[in-house]
């Protein structure tokens, strides 16, 4: 199947997407000449309907995305381009550019590690602080691995429950630190599901 570039005036709308976690970056929209460059080069080519002209992410910010999937919808007319971003997705900081919740949140864990990349690429408060004292980090996920192992020990679930979310955090915050995300996590799983 080919774009049906025809019906949208030569423009198809991109669903963008983190390759490993899924959470969903951004929206753009790719030209003939967009799509070619993607796939020649392997990194996201979009065009810019305010500038009028072709872009490649990250040319300015160099937060450019790696492209590992490309896939056309039922009817041609929409894409989902699935990436590995450099750095953060949106001009704001943030890791996605769907950041403003008009009805309900999204999920916490995903939230969860929205917030650690974003202190990664600027760091601050208690996360970017665990990022640069690489002896705090190790401290502390120690620490919280040693508090669950107790709280399991006591049969206390409420409190379990409480020192698993500290011990998830100070996980993915030692992960992020080693360039890890949670996609790396799943396909190591996703192997050993297959064996
Ligand atoms: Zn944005």
């Amino acid at each position: 199947m080919n774009p049906d570039w025809a019906k949208m005036q030569g423009r198809l709308p991109a669903i963008v997407q983190d390759a490993d976690t899924l959470d969903v970056l951004m929206l753009a929209y790719v030209s003939p000449e967009a799509l070619d460059l993607t796939r020649s080069t392997g990194q996201a080519h979009y065009f810019s309907r305010s500038r009028g002209r072709l872009w490649r992410k990250g040319e300015e910010s160099g937060n450019v995305q790696h492209v590992r999937n490309l896939t056309l919808d039922c009817d041609g007319d929409a894409l989902l381009l699935g990436v590995r971003q450099e750095g953060v997705v949106c001009h704001t900081g943030k890791a996605t550019c769907f950041h403003h919740p008009l009805l309900g949140q999204p999920p916490a864990l995903q939230q969860l590690w929205r917030t650690i990349t974003e202190r990664k690429a600027k760091p601050e408060g208690y996360t970017g602080k665990l990022l640069a004292d690489e002896n705090l980090r190790l401290k502390k996920l120690a620490e919280e691995a040693g508090e669950a192992i107790m709280a399991v020990k006591d049969r206390d679930r409420a409190h379990a429950v409480r020192e698993f979310a500290d011990l998830q955090y100070h996980m993915w915050v030692a992960m992020a630190a080693m360039d890890i995300s949670p996609g790396d996590v799943a396909e190591e799983l996703a192997k050993r599901a297959q064996a």
